[in-house]
Formats: C-alpha cells, structure tokens, sequence
C-alpha cells in the first residue's frame, strides 16, 4: 500500500510539473484517491476489528489471534482464538471464522469473501482457507517460524481449493506487538 502512497504522490507531481497547473493535479487526485485510497481504509478498518478480536484472546489468556471475514464489503464473521478455552486444537481464529462465514452464507464456498487476521495462518488454517475458496488474506504480521514458504504453498495451491492472494496489512505493526505483548507477560 506505501507503494501506492508514493505512486500517486508520484503521479500528482509529475502531472503538476507537465501541466503546471494545480487543476490538473489535483483531478489526478480525486480520480485516484477512491480506488487507491480505498484498500488501505478497508485494510485499516477491518484488521483494526480482528485486532479487536484478538485483544479478546490475550485478556483470557489465550495466544492473540483474531480473524474477520468480509464479504462484499460486510463483515460476516468475527473470531478469535479459543485453542485453551475448549481444549480444542482447531479452534483457530480462523476456523472459527470459516465455520461463522459459511453458515452465515449457508454455503461451504466462501469465494469472494477476504480474511483479515492479526497473525499469518498455520499450515491446518491456510488450507482451510485454501478449501473454503477465500479469495484474500490479509495478515498482519509473521510468526518465527520455519513453514513460512510452505505454508503459503498451501495457499497457493490449487488441488483441494482456490488459490488465495495474500497480502500484508498496513498495521503489521500493531499486531506484532500484541503478539509480543503477549509472551512477554507470559514470561
Ligand atoms: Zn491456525
């Protein structure tokens, strides 16, 4: 998203310099604003409700994970994690969000639909991702460890389900430091 930031600023001057006319500049401006703007408003938006999420997890003592399930601009579901709670190893923010999705849609295929979740999916989360035929994660920040590359295999893969894209969130930041927050107490 910085480098859409940078393009259109980048796209604003040059246009400015050419025309040397500030109308001009600033149509680039309106005509561009929307449709690039407007990923970073959902991305802010949404990952500052699956941070919600999360935060929900951390206050019961649980690893800080929250996921949020949009489609068509709507969120259909919210979760986070409750791994402890249930002594239940699938009850992954995102699992749980794929199962409020699907029954909120009554359908198993939750083409079209984007996950925004604080934490990148382990390898059982990313295929059910992948088997649910979620069109986009977005994610927030990266957990050390060494299936990073494989997992986004899963994601990518295209026998059991869709291949997804995945895209990093602009508050990587903000969940990192609620994932840090978290061991730190733990400690
Ligand atoms: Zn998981």
């Amino acid at each position: 998203m910085k480098k859409y930031v940078i393009i259109l600023i980048g796209a604003i001057s040059i246009n400015g310099t050419r025309s040397g006319s500030e109308d001009s500049s600033l149509n680039v401006l309106y005509l561009c604003a929307p449709f690039l703007l407007g990923d970073y408003m959902y991305d802010n938006k949404y990952m500052k409700m699956a941070l919600k999420e999360a935060k929900k997890a951390y206050l019961i003592g649980e690893i800080p994970v929250g996921a949020v399930i949009v489609y068509k601009d709507k969120v259909i579901a919210k979760a986070y994690n409750e791994k402890e709670k249930y002594n239940d190893v699938t009850r992954h923010a995102e699992i749980t969000a794929i199962r409020k999705a699907s029954k909120k849609l009554n359908n198993w295929r939750l083409n079209d639909c984007i996950m925004y979740i604080t934490l990148f999916p382990c390898p059982m989360c990313a295929s059910a991702i992948n088997q649910a035929r979620i069109s986009k994660v977005v994610y927030g920040t990266v957990p050390n460890y060494d299936d990073y590359e494989k997992t986004v295999d899963i994601l990518n893969n295209n026998y059991y389900g869709n291949p997804v894209d995945i895209a990093e969130s602009l508050l990587n930041e903000e969940c990192r430091q609620l994932i840090q927050d978290f061991f730190k107490k733990m400690r």
